[in-house]
């Protein structure tokens, strides 16, 4: 037997006595996930257990270093592991914009001392991060922001406001870009500042949207201390920081919907199909563009981790992934029917195919837009003229 064999069936034996049967199955809705943070709440034994288990193992962020809550795995191993997790359904331990986020940044431009103060806690789901970067007049041409940041000797004083931060009125901290320099070029004079939501001066709003959630808010922030040691990498240089980051998070948005689906869709939608030959072509083409989506996805997650990656793949990957998203949940509503519609009628699924496919909507808008994507991989990946 290889290593590799063997890592495969130690895992497979762990994950068996480990993963609750409860954890097996797909999350109910938003409310059943796992967000943790300092006022975690758990909806069951088996989700706190499950995240513990995993925590402890290093699994919740596998090819982190151990040395900051990771399991140390190589790249070989973190993806037999998440070939085992697939093949028992079991649910993502811990959804955290620590994990997809802020922990790649860290990893890259933090010092040791913030790595050392941060990644464990991030690891074990104990804090939880909202990301401050859009502001009313600064989305996709985000290097306008206008967030105010002074030195004042023994601490940061910041003054501004950000819109659209997700889970702002739920973070324990949040990351943040800010403007140190306001005479340098736009892109010159960006830090990036982590800093406790509680502070001092800092206030959310949330948004409210016609389905009746807040998943983001306005955030405010009065004449907010933060302590010196908290800008990450080096002040006025915050743009490498954020651009880095967005890759993770394109990398991230663009595996939404699909990479945890181990059917397809023509196996989820079954005898809907039967009497419709058309949405029946419609629905095995999407499936051929998922598996295609799902083979580059993997090619491009190993060239991730050998270092070989394109800095730009992360836009095609969130581009194709954020357009298949959207094109599966239409096919859905298309095989509902009219019964697709429902909204508030049948208690149990609370409308879970117009909310969920609504809110694919919004998958090719957050992390940039589909619009931004696509320049960015005319100007950097095709070099087209005039891009
Ligand atoms: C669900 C969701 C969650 C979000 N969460 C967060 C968060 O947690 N933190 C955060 O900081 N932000 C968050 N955002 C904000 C998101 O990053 C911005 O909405 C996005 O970058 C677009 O910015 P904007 O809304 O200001 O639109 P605008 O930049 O005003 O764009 C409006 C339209 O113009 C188009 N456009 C703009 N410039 C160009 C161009 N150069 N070429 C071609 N077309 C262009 C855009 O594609 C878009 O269609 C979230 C957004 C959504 C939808």
């Amino acid at each position: 037997m290889t290593d590799l064999e063997g890592f495969r069936s130690e895992t497979r034996a762990w994950l068996a006595a480990n993963c609750p049967p409860e954890m097996r199955e797909p999350a109910r809705d938003e409310s059943d996930i796992c967000w943790g943070g300092r006022n975690a709440v758990f909806q069951s034994d088996a989700q706190k257990n499950w995240l513990e288990r995993m925590a402890e193992r290093g699994w919740t962020v596998p090819d982190w270093p151990k040395a900051y809550g990771g399991g140390g795995l190589s790249p070989a191993e973190t993806k037999i592991l998440k070939q085992e997790l697939a093949r028992i359904g079991a649910r993502n331990p811990l959804y955290s914009f620590g994990i997809s986020m802020l922990g790649p940044a860290l990893l890259k431009y933090g010092n040791e001392a913030q790595k050392q103060r941060f990644l464990p806690e991030i690891a074990r789901g104990q804090i939880r991060w909202c990301q401050g970067y859009s502001e009313p007049g600064a989305g996709s041409d985000l290097a306008s922001l206008q967030t105010k940041c002074e030195d004042k000797g023994d601490h940061w004083l910041v003054n501004g406001q950000k819109v659209w931060t997700s889970y702002a009125d739920k973070a324990d901290w949040i990351f943040c870009l800010v403007r140190t320099d306001t005479q340098a070029p736009k892109h010159q004079g960006i830090s990036f500042l982590l800093f406790d939501m509680a502070s001092p001066g800092v206030s959310t709003k949330p948004i409210l949207l016609i389905s009746g959630n807040s998943p983001f808010c306005e955030t405010f922030f009065d004449d907010v201390k933060v302590p010196k040691d908290q800008a990450v990498g080096e002040v006025n240089k915050g743009w490498d920081v954020a651009k880095y980051l967005l890759g993770h998070e394109r990398e991230m948005i663009s595996g939404m919907g699909l990479g945890g689906q181990t059917e397809s869709l023509g196996e989820a939608l079954g005898d809907a199909l039967a009497d419709d030959p058309i949405l029946r072509a419609d629905v095995a083409r999407f499936d051929v563009d998922a598996m295609a989506f799902r083979a580059m996805s993997e090619r491009f997650i190993d060239q991730l981790k050998a270092g070989q990656a394109h800095p730009a793949q992360p836009s095609m990957m969130k581009y194709v992934g954020t357009e298949l998203n959207k094109t599966r949940h239409e096919l859905v509503m298309a095989a509902g029917g009219s019964s697709a519609l429902e909204w508030e009628s049948d208690r149990s699924k609370q409308g879970k195919a117009a909310r969920e496919w609504l809110r694919t909507k919004a998958n090719s808008i957050e992390g940039g837009t589909s619009e931004i994507q696509l320049g960015i991989i005319a100007k950097r990946i095709l070099a087209l003229p005039g891009a």
